[in-house]
């Protein structure tokens, strides 16, 4: 089962006041509209229109919260790059982005989104210096890979990987694809890890059920589990 499977709308906030109190962990999405964001978001909780929630009328400008469960949160902040007035980008970052991003305790780290066919825009590399200096690691998707070849996609991931040594680090890149679902177990290893969730138990060996069988063939059940771990190419721990 998919990591972030469980994920579902949770509220969206306009105010910090408002912030989830019971918010453990929490990741936070961010990239240029159109990036790619909520098919990301999507993809990784293997649901097709769970993040254009963030796309209705009244939620596009603040933050959509996702739990996952056991106090662990998706955050999809609002997508940058269009065209707004200076005076409604700066309220929006001051009175909430800013602040969200660098004081939040929860937060453990921060998605980036970048088209893998532009990445690095003016508004990703402002926001990867400023996120940087928080000291909480960024992971970066970059997008659409499905529309770059194999040695476009090498390129892509050499260049930004240069890019971002000189920036911070504590940042991560792989390529991803929602069209392809590409790159999703290498994003579930890195949210999981910042997020304290595990793959789920029955996706890994069962440890000593082979000295186990031996001792009780008739435990059918233990059987079928063996039979369906050994199909899945995993090799039961040797004692
Ligand atoms: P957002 O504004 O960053 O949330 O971006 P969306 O997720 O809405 O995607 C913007 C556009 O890019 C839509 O037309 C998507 O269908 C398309 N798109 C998103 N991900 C992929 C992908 O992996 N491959 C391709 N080919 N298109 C994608």
């Amino acid at each position: 089962m998919p990591l972030f499977q469980k994920a579902v709308f949770h509220t969206t906030v306009a105010n910090l006041r408002d912030l989830p109190a019971d918010s453990q962990r929490e990741v936070a999405f961010a990239g240029r509209s159109n990036a790619g964001k909520s098919s990301a978001i999507n993809t990784l909780a293997n649901h097709t229109r769970l993040a254009f929630v963030s796309k209705t009328p009244g939620r596009t400008q603040h933050l959509n919260y996702f739990t996952l469960g056991e106090g662990k949160y998706f955050v999809d902040l609002p997508g940058y790059g269009f065209a707004k007035a200076p005076e409604e980008i700066r309220s929006q970052w001051e009175g909430l982005l800013a602040p969200y991003l660098r004081f939040r305790p929860p937060l453990v780290g921060l998605v980036l989104i970048m088209d893998s066919r532009h990445p690095l825009t003016e508004l990703d590399l402002q926001m990867l210096d400023w996120f940087a200096q928080t000291g909480k690691p960024i992971h970066i998707l970059l997008s659409k890979a499905d529309k770059l070849t194999r040695q476009e996609q090498a390129l892509a991931l050499r260049e930004v990987q240069e890019a971002l040594a000189r920036i911070s680090d504590n940042c991560s890149l792989q390529l991803f694809s929602s069209l392809k679902k590409t790159g999703v177990a290498e994003a579930e290893a890195v949210l999981g890890g910042w997020l304290g969730l595990e793959p789920k138990a029955e996706a890994l060996p069962p440890v000593g059920l082979r000295t186990e069988k031996a001792a009780r063939p008739k435990n059918r059940k233990a059987i079928g589990w063996s039979a369906r771990t050994a199909k899945a190419g995993e090799k039961p721990a040797e004692k």
